[in-house]
Formats: structure tokens, C-alpha cells, sequence
């Protein structure tokens, strides 16, 4: 389903404006605080946890705010599908009943994700809204390196792209590593972040997709050629691939206007 269709049919049944009202004096915010859950069938996997808590401390504490991370427990799904689950509406409905007091789940001002034992191999795999995220692919977060432990390289210096997130390591295109990139993905579009944020470059014979536009980079059906910051990007056919869980310079100073009110 497109996102402006899905997010005009449900989006705003869910009340989720009320996260905005937290943070509506203020221009820009001090401190990102981000909650996370698990379904039940994700909680049976070891190192979810620490996997997430790892990545996003790496990844999504930024310069301009200090992120606060909790975890919200476990909570029970009818749907294991990363996307369907926020896409039918029983995540946002979930914390909109915790907002509203009907159940003990407190909702994050910022960023409330769910992450599921949904598979990652059928697009979509996970679903970002104003505020609220979903993942699959619990197993493959388990199997992720620790962080300190992740194979990577530092890009070429020779490519001038600003949007280059050039102090941030490449990693190999893996499943547990594009889980991960696609959990940050839907986190990025939590906060306001659309596809056209990240960027594709090259590092040498690599191209190289930063995660708000992840594999999208690769593929045909993408029709974008440039960033929302009007860095064109290069052909992918025919080169190795790889990834990076650093957002693009484009998508960080996008994320450095957020003012704790996403709207679509
Ligand atoms: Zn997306």
C-alpha cells in the first residue's frame, strides 16, 4: 500500500497527533527518547536486546541530542509480519490505547518500535510512521555481530559527496546486517525521514546505500535519481554491493530540524 494512502485511511484514526503535544514549544529537542518492544516470538531470540541497544547508540545518537533508549517489554501480536503489523493498524492502535490509559504499555515521546519474528526476504519487512515503527527479523538481529565486531571498511575519500557519511563504516550487504539497516530505516521514517534521504555512492568498485534508502538502491523499480538533497546518484548495475547504518549528511540535517512533531 502506498504510505500517503495507508497514512490518510488509519494514521490519524490512531490519535497518534497527541505524541506532537509533549513537544510542541520547543524548536528543536535535547534528548531523543526511543522505546522498544518485542513480540512474544521475538523475545525467544537471544541478544535482540543488546543487538538494538548496541546499533542505535551507535547509529541514532547524534551530535545535536543525547538519546535515551528503554525497553517496553513484550507484547503480544496477532501478526509476526514487520509491516502488516503497524499497516493494519494493531501497533499504532496498541500505543494509542496506552496513551490513552487503557493499558499499562507507556509510549515514548519520540520513537515507539516493535520488533517481530516477521521474515525479511518479501518486501515490505518492516513500517515507519510519525512516531511509531515495526521490524521483522528477530532471528537475523540475533545473529548480528556485536557491534565492536562488525567487519568494516572506511569509504573511499576520494568521492566529494557531501551526503557521504564519510566518518561511518561500510558493511557487508548481509541479512542480519540489512535487518538492521531496514530497523533503522523505519526509525528514520519515525522521525520524519522519507527515502529520498539517503543516498547511494560509490567506494571504489562498491556502491554503497545509506539506510532511509536501502535496497531501493539496487533495484529497478526505484524511480528517484537523487537525493532530497540533490546529490544524483550513480549506476548500481553490475557492482558489488554494500551498505552503512550511518545516515546519509542529508538525512542528518534533516534530523537535525526535528522538533518532536512529525507530520506526513
Ligand atoms: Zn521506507
Amino acid at each position: 500500500m502506498n504510505r500517503r494512502t495507508f497514512l490518510g485511511a488509519v494514521g490519524s484514526a490512531a490519535s497518534l497527533g497527541a505524541f506532537a503535544y509533549t513537544r510542541r514549544d520547543r524548536s528543536t529537542v535535547d534528548t531523543l527518547a526511543v522505546r522498544v518492544w518485542r513480540s512474544e516470538r521475538a523475545a525467544r531470540y537471544d541478544g535482540v536486546r543488546d543487538r538494538v541497544r548496541e546499533y542505535l547508540e551507535r547509529f541514532l545518537d547524534l551530535p545535536y541530542w543525547s538519546l535515551e533508549l528503554s525497553f517496553g517489554g513484550t507484547v503480544a501480536v496477532a501478526h509476526e509480519d514487520g509491516a502488516r503489523v503497524t499497516t493494519r493498524g494493531e501497533w499504532p492502535l496498541t500505543l494509542a490505547g496506552g496513551l490513552a490509559g487503557a493499558s499499562d504499555l507507556e509510549p515514548a515521546a519520540d520513537v515507539n518500535l516493535l520488533v517481530t519474528d516477521g521474515g525479511m526476504v518479501d518486501a515490505p519487512t518492516g513500517y515507519g510512521l510519525p512516531h511509531v515503527a515495526s521490524v521483522g527479523g528477530a532471528r537475523h538481529l540475533a545473529a548480528l555481530e556485536p557491534i565492536d565486531e562488525l567487519p568494516a571498511t572506511v569509504p573511499d575519500a576520494e568521492d566529494e559527496n557531501p551526503d557521504v557519511p564519510i566518518d561511518h563504516p561500510i558493511v557487508p550487504l548481509t541479512t542480519p546486517t540489512r535487518t538492521m539497516q531496514v530497523l533503522l530505516h523505519e526509525v528514520g521514517h519515525a522521525l520524519g525521514l522519507d527515502h529520498d534521504h539517503g543516498v547511494v555512492f560509490r567506494s571504489g568498485e562498491t556502491v554503497v546505500a545509506t539506510p532511509m534508502l536501502s535496497t531501493y538502491a539496487f533495484s529497478s523499480s526505484y524511480d528517484g535519481d537523487r537525493s532530497a538533497c540533490k546529490t544524483a546518484y550513480p549506476e548500481t548495475t553490475g557492482r558489488d554491493r554494500a551498505i552503512t547504518l550511518s545516515f546519509s549528511g542529508c538525512a542528518r540535517r534533516r534530523l537535525e530540524t526535528y522538533a518532536g512533531d512529525v507530520r506526513p
